[in-house]
């Protein structure tokens, strides 16, 4: 149970417009706050010649998404990008599941109230109140990254795998493959601004007052 934000529209725009987007929504967390009716709102406004959606909860449900997803597989191919409302495991999830697709995320996860107790845990979120997974090919640099490492690797790496953890793979190597493939490099030159932690702080407790 994660508590989500829905991102800026032009910040979700910006990835989308002008594109065929296959929409996944999960409210699995709404419970603790899913702000389905903005969602609603925004796949509203756009053009539904361009667009497909399906609702599911538990996005975060590997096993059951990777089971899901078959029945969309037509639908999702002829799409230039899906676009994910869910925390950030869910389009962690459905990334993982769409070896040639861009995955973008249209929520913020937010840290308040929420807890990662149902997902398995093939893939964390640190509920880091600014979403990166647009950035990096659907690969989590807060919590796949030792260093938490938002703007490229540290340089460290050997054989593929990570300076801190030598049994794991260096998050940025995957992520530099990752968007490779997907022919999305340029995505690297964004260079994001320093991680604005006092804004999870704030915009939780805007939320707590709602
Ligand atoms: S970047 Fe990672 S930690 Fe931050 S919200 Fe996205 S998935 Fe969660
Ligand atoms: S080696 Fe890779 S995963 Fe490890 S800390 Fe450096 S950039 Fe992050």
């Amino acid at each position: 149970m994660l508590v989500t934000q829905i991102k800026p529209e032009k910040e979700i725009l910006e990835r989308i417009s002008g594109k065929n987007v296959f929409v996944f929504v999960c409210p699995g967390c709404r419970e603790v706050y899913f702000p389905q009716e903005k969602v609603e709102e925004f796949i509203q406004s756009l053009p539904a010649d361009r667009v497909r959606s399906a609702n599911l909860d538990y996005l975060c449900n590997r096993e059951f998404v990777k089971e899901y997803i078959q029945g969309y597989f037509s639908e999702i191919e002829r799409a230039d990008a899906v676009l994910v409302f869910s925390c950030g495991v869910g389009t962690q999830v459905v990334s993982s599941l769409l070896e040639n697709k861009i995955v973008y995320t249209g929520c913020d996860t937010l840290y308040l109230d929420g807890f990662q107790g149902l997902t398995v845990q093939n893939f964390n979120c640190d509920q880091c109140g600014e979403c990166y997974l647009n950035h990096t090919g659907g690969i989590c640099p807060v919590t796949h990254c030792a260093k938490g490492l938002i703007n490229g690797p540290c340089g460290g790496a050997k054989d593929g795998k990570c300076e801190v953890n030598p049994d794991a793979d260096c998050a940025w190597i995957l992520i530099y493959k990752r968007l490779k493939k997907l022919g999305k490099l340029h995505l690297l030159k964004e260079i994001l601004p320093a991680r604005n932690h006092h804004k999870i702080i704030t915009e939780s407790l805007a939320r707590k007052k709602l």
